[in-house]
């Protein structure tokens, strides 16, 4: 579960990003976040995956306090977490099975786990063909799978996509979208960062939109063109 509670964030140069959020995402929930450029949706994620910590208030992640993290438990937390980005973000000198055993190795599973849990990690992103393929070889949309695979190969609590269709035309962004709904199906929890409307539309998930550093609505069902005025 991910709870935050009265969070402000205000960066070093003064820029108040989050003006006061409470907020709690169960596990196995699909969210769609979304909102106008500069609303604080990055900084949200960031409060996710303890890349900053809040000014005020409480940030609690699959049972750690990122307030008051060790040293310790702060890699324990951010295993709990998967993040797929807009660019891929993938090794383009490895192959597909080694961008996958290279996160597998950072965190200390044995070449054992790794064949086992990597095909089943491809296979389910449709990829179990593309194994010895180099990134550059893929299309943006194989890409994309290939960073989902990543995010899920040491088995997160949580999946956090910032714009993860960003780079991809509607049918593979349809396509992409539909495969994390999969994904949330089979137990792991699912953060959507977009401002693709027609995108959200199209899935009757939980949509919480933010403005100006608050969330001005938190419900089921479409995201409403009226509380937007950014890219929407
Ligand atoms: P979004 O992701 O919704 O576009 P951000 O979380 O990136 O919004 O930004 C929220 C606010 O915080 C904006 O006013 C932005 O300019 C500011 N901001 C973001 N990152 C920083 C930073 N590293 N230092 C100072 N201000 C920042």
């Amino acid at each position: 579960m991910i709870r935050l509670k009265d969070v402000e964030m205000e960066y070093d140069n003064g820029t108040q990003a989050i003006r006061g959020i409470t907020l709690t995402i169960e596990d196995g929930e699909f969210i769609f976040l979304v909102g106008p450029s500069g609303a604080g949706k990055s900084t949200i994620i960031k409060l996710l995956t303890g890349e900053v910590e809040p000014t005020r208030g409480r940030v609690m992640i699959n049972g750690f306090s990122v307030s008051n993290i060790t040293d310790k438990q702060l890699p324990m937390m951010r295993r709990t977490v998967g993040v797929i980005f807009q660019d891929f973000r993938l090794i383009e000198k490895k192959t597909v099975y080694d961008n996958l055993a290279f996160v597998m190795r950072a965190v200390g599973m044995g070449e054992k786990e790794l064949r086992k849990r990597i095909p089943y990690v491809l296979k389910l992103v449709g990829l179990d063909e593309k194994a010895s393929h180099f990134p550059t070889e893929l299309s943006g949309g194989e890409q994309q799978r290939v960073a989902i695979a990543r995010a899920l190969v040491n088995n997160p609590t949580t999946i956090i996509a910032d714009e993860p269709t960003g780079n991809l035309d509607p049918d593979r962004s349809l396509e992409l979208m539909r495969l994390l709904v999969k994904i949330n199906t089979l137990g792991t929890t699912v953060v959507v960062v977009t401002h693709e409307k027609d995108l959200v539309d199209r899935f009757e998930k939980r949509v919480i939109t933010i403005d100006g550093g608050r969330i001005i609505n938190d419900s089921v069902g479409r995201y409403v063109g009226g509380h937007i005025h950014g890219k929407a």
